[in-house]
């Protein structure tokens, strides 16, 4: 049964996706040789198909604003923030001065927040029922500081089932959300739970998960899904060719519906298929290549999703008005170097083997798991998620 297709994946024009209504697009006119590289560019300027909401993960070291700051002098269209801290249990209440400053700074630089990241120590499958408590009251305070900042969605790792089973953990999970939203019955911010790479006792590594969580809680309109292309490769899922893109939406749409996704994590992926490990790369650089993320990028039915980087960082001249952050920068070209196109270009493969950063090591990327060798994260918490999350908290 094929119920949606990559359209540009067998060079289709944009709007010629075949299936159901609300796959259909306004149909893009064709550009060819638009860029200079070569890849012809489907989609006329500032047409639907030209144009995607890229930015990326941003610290809030120094205040929530300076992450929109941080964004603009990188040209994001959006970003991605930790709120308060992503390793602690507790965040230093955001202040009318942090809010104003929030709000002015958004004024100003036009960069849109749209999604924050909850704390990696929320696990909603936790079998201990002090620890399941704890999640859904974090859970709420996660949810409380969007709805204060104007956050639309928040994008959660569901949790670990931490050897009680998967289903057992998918059930608990569900009713950690019917629970926070009991209890918060107006909010406006809508739960992303993001697929993972499976590590460990991890859930939301199949489709299925999320499609049994969906299907079991009281209020699904509230959730979505986020969708992280290095999580998605990692977990099995192959996106490194067009035919294998178009193979694994179909799945996603057959499965749990691509009405549900709501925003993508663009990473490549430093260990191959099915590895099962959370590990980021550079945009091009790693097991997914950049025919992955030009088939995203011309897939019309994410046209509009915000889609944000959670590379490695490297520090530039930091924020003394020089380069803030040359990795992302370069990771944005190459995103911006593929949209639309037919075909991967020259300008994409050159800035996707670029020099990433003049001198330092890399910074862990989002994401990546524990040094620990045994990957155990302390507290009760899901091994996988918890995390060295440098130094955005
Ligand atoms: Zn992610």
């Amino acid at each position: 049964m094929t119920l949606v297709t990559c359209p540009l994946a067998d060079e289709r024009a944009p709007g010629e996706a075949r299936g159901g209504s609300e796959l259909e697009r306004p149909r893009a006119t064709k550009d060819e040789g638009a860029g200079g590289d070569g890849a012809a560019r489907l989609g006329s300027p500032g047409g639907p198909l030209a144009r995607r909401r890229l930015g990326a993960h941003m610290s809030i070291a120094g205040g929530l604003f300076r992450a929109l700051e941080r964004g603009a002098a990188l040209g994001c269209d959006v970003v991605q923030v930790f709120t308060g801290s992503s390793r602690r249990w507790t965040s230093r209440p955001i202040s009318d001065a942090d809010l104003a400053a929030w709000e002015e700074a958004r004024r100003r630089t036009g960069v849109v927040p749209a999604m924050a990241h909850a704390s990696y120590l929320i696990n909603l499958a936790a079998p201990r029922p002090a620890a399941w408590r704890q999640a859904v009251r974090a859970l709420g305070q996660e949810l409380e500081r969007c709805r204060v900042l104007g956050i639309p969605s928040l994008v959660l790792h569901p949790g670990a089932h931490m050897g009680a089973g998967e289903a057992a953990g998918l059930k608990r999970v569900a009713r950690a959300i019917d629970a926070v939203h009991a209890e918060r019955p107006d909010d406006p911010t809508v739960l992303l739970l993001e697929t993972t790479a499976g590590q460990g006792s991890c859930l939301a590594h199949r489709f299925e998960h999320l499609r049994d969580v969906f299907g079991a809680v009281a209020a699904p309109a509230r959730l979505g899904s986020c969708l992280d292309t290095q999580h998605l490769h990692a977990a099995g899922y192959d996106l490194s060719t067009a035919p294998a893109w178009r193979a694994a939406v179909e799945a996603f749409d057959r499965i749990v519906g691509c009405r549900w996704v709501r925003a993508f994590h663009l990473n490549d992926s430093k260990r191959p298929l099915g590895a099962r490990v959370d590990r980021h790369e550079h945009i091009g650089r790693g097991h997914l290549g950049l025919e992955a993320f030009r088939c995203l990028l011309t897939d019309p039915r994410f046209a509009d999703l915000p889609m944000t980087l959670e590379t490695p960082k490297r520090d530039g001249r930091a924020d003394a008005g020089g380069d803030v952050d040359r990795a992302d920068r370069v990771n944005l070209g190459v995103l911006r170097a593929l949209e639309g196109r037919q075909r991967v270009g020259a300008r994409a493969r050159a800035l996707a083997s670029a020099p990433l950063a003049a001198t330092g090591p890399a910074r862990p990327a989002l994401d990546a798991p524990p040094p620990r060798p045994d990957n155990a994260a302390p507290h009760g918490a899901p091994p996988c998620p918890a995390t060295r999350a440098s130094r955005r908290s």
